[in-house]
């Protein structure tokens, strides 16, 4: 059967055993592929986001207001929401140069410096695997372990990527995956979290239900959330489960075609995983990096209007910037090529920019500028009304010079060939 018919039956028998709410054979049958998936023993609970899914495993670490939470810098925007919806403080640790993930050793040193300012220990610590890429799992859990803190890890972008062999979301506390409609394998919308033990699975699976004690009426201990899955979404969820490791192959294969096309050619730079042997990316989205001197055509016009909608039709983006640039933006040749490959019907997308340098975290200290200092290896502490932030310029840097190219199931060897084809027609 194809992958749709698969899909297609289990929301039909979702509709025929009149499962239609947010539990249901879906849902169990769901959370067992997954559990399955991951392996290691881990227990899984499929939540409506990957959003609900950072929330929960946050909330399950007891971070709450006048806490501080560790987070990457570089990242969307959901590792680090959930840390303000907490009325906890976001304190965004920059990346290191080879996985574009959080340094190890400037999260260290982000830890002591927050006992040394605050007299507490930072609450939780999400690393995030960025584009797919694993973080440096066995160097940020022996610093968790070492400070007492938890680790709740955003494998949303992560499914599937190995470290050591070992699945991410699986060696710390808590895992985050997302199934949003852009994500490896999908429900729509969709998310889960991954529980080290039978305990910490209850407690993940009370929250999600509105904290509802056993009794026959409705008693509430805790203030809990409306966050379980649906069994319709969980139904597309076990359709996906079938061709996961299709996409996965599917993937890795774009990936070392977009190597192996852009070899040759000079000023652009395929990001790839360390050669060391522990990686292994499931490549989520191929992205590249443009040397500044790189030429585009109609690269004097780059940020010439104001863009109207958001890039990749974000939903959600119903009105016009304000102004056609910010203090932090890609370099003229990435947007250029941007608008270049849009032209020839490729979306080309800039990376995720720095939460650090995004004004709801940065722009809103009380004199319009944030108390600044640094530390002992150079990097610089910024200390912003509701976020601080450990920075050594790679994300900054990245984000300028970086850009996403088109990767997904429905990418051909010929759509790479075009895309990479196009790009070199771009280059002066
Ligand atoms: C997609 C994503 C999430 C959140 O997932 P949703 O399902 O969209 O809520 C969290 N973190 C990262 C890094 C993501 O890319």
């Amino acid at each position: 059967m194809s992958e749709e018919g698969l899909e297609q039956k289990f929301i039909q028998e979702a509709f025929d055993t009149n499962w239609v709410v947010p539990l249901g054979p879906n849902v169990d049958g769901f959370e067992k592929d997954l559990e399955k998936f991951v392996g290691q023993d881990k227990r899984v609970v499929a939540l409506s986001s990957g959003t609900s899914a950072v929330h929960l495993g946050l909330v399950n670490c007891g971070v709450g207001p006048g806490d501080e939470v560790i987070t990457q810098s570089f990242t969307f925007c959901a590792s680090a929401h959930p840390i303000t919806y907490l009325g906890a403080t976001p304190v965004f640790v920059d990346s290191e140069p080879d996985t574009w993930n959080i340094d190890p050793e400037l999260m260290e040193e982000a830890i002591k410096d927050r006992i040394a300012k605050t007299g507490k220990t930072p609450k939780a610590i999400v690393p995030v695997a960025l584009y797919g890429m694993p973080y440096k799992i066995d160097r940020i859990m022996k610093i968790a372990d070492q400070y007492g803190i938890p680790v709740v890890e955003d494998a949303a972008e992560g499914f599937g990527s190995r470290y050591q062999g070992q699945v991410l979301g699986t060696f710390g506390k808590y895992g985050v995956l997302s199934f949003n409609g852009n994500k490896i394998i999908t429900t729509s919308g969709g998310g889960a979290l991954i529980t080290s033990d039978d305990d910490e699975w209850r407690k993940v699976m009370m929250y999600a239900t509105q904290y509802r004690e056993s009794y026959p009426y409705y008693q509430h201990e805790k203030i809990g959330y409306n966050y379980r899955m649906s069994n319709i979404c969980a139904g597309i969820g076990r359709g996906q489960m079938t061709v996961a490791e299709a996409h996965l192959a599917h993937h890795r294969h774009v990936q070392s075609l977009y190597e192996k096309l852009f070899a040759d050619v000079p000023g652009i730079h395929v990001h790839s995983q360390p050669a060391t042997g522990d990686f292994d990316s499931n490549y989520w989205l191929c992205a590249i990096t443009i040397d500044e001197d790189v030429r585009i055509k109609d690269q004097e016009n780059a940020y010439k209007t104001i863009v109207t909608s958001a890039v990749g039709g974000a939903a959600g983006v119903i009105h016009a910037a304000s102004q056609a640039i910010t203090d932090c933006q890609p370099n003229d040749n990435v947007e250029a090529l941007r608008e270049y490959l849009n032209k020839a019907g490729i979306e080309g997308r800039p990376l995720w920019k720095p939460m650090h340098k995004q004004p709801v975290y940065c722009g809103r200290s009380e004199k319009g500028k944030a108390m600044i200092d640094s530390l002992p290896s150079g990097a610089v502490c910024y200390t912003y009304d509701n976020s601080v932030a450990y920075v050594n310029g790679v994300s900054e840097a990245m984000f300028k010079i970086g850009m996403c190219l088109p990767a997904g199931p429905c990418v051909s060897d010929d759509d790479v060939q075009y895309i990479v084809e196009t790009i070199k027609s771009a280059v002066i």
